[in-house]
C-alpha cells in the first residue's frame, strides 16, 4: 500500500506541476510549431513522397490479403457444416491427435484446407 500511495503523490505531484507550467508548455509548444512550421510541412511532404506509394502499396496488399483470408476462413466454417470440409483431429504436421485448427495453403482455394495442432500452425505462419 505504500509503494501505491507513493505512485499517486508522485502523480499528483505531477500534475500540480504540470498546472503551474501549463501556459509555459503551451507557449513553448506553440512556439516550437510555429517556428518550425515549414520544417515540418516539408518533412512530412518528403516522406509522403519518399515512402507514399510503398505505404499505400503495403497497406492494399495487406488489406487484400486479410480479406481473402477472412472470406476463404467463412467459406470453409460453412463449408465445414454441410460437409463439404471434413474435420481432422490429426495434425497435418505432425500426426499427433487433439485440438486442431485450420490451415489454407491458398485464399483462392478456400475449401482446400490442412488440419495443424495449434503449435504447428504457429510454425506454419
Ligand atoms: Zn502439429
Amino acid at each position: 500500500m505504500a509503494h501505491l500511495k507513493n505512485r499517486e503523490e508522485k502523480l499528483k505531484r505531477h500534475r500540480l506541476y504540470y498546472a503551474a507550467h501549463k501556459d509555459k508548455w503551451k507557449a513553448y509548444e506553440k512556439k516550437y510549431r510555429e517556428e518550425n512550421r515549414e520544417k515540418l510541412y516539408e518533412k512530412s511532404k518528403l516522406y509522403q513522397s519518399r515512402h507514399g506509394d510503398k505505404y499505400l502499396g503495403y497497406h492494399e496488399k495487406y488489406r487484400k490479403a486479410n480479406k481473402e483470408k477472412i472470406k476463404a476462413r467463412n467459406m470453409a466454417r460453412y463449408a465445414l457444416t454441410t460437409g463439404k470440409i471434413q474435420k481432422s483431429e490429426v495434425c497435418y504436421d505432425c500426426k499427433t491427435k487433439g485440438y486442431t485448427e485450420m490451415h489454407h495453403e491458398n485464399y483462392s482455394k478456400p475449401y482446400v484446407v490442412v488440419w495443424l495442432c495449434r503449435r504447428c500452425h504457429r510454425l506454419r505462419e
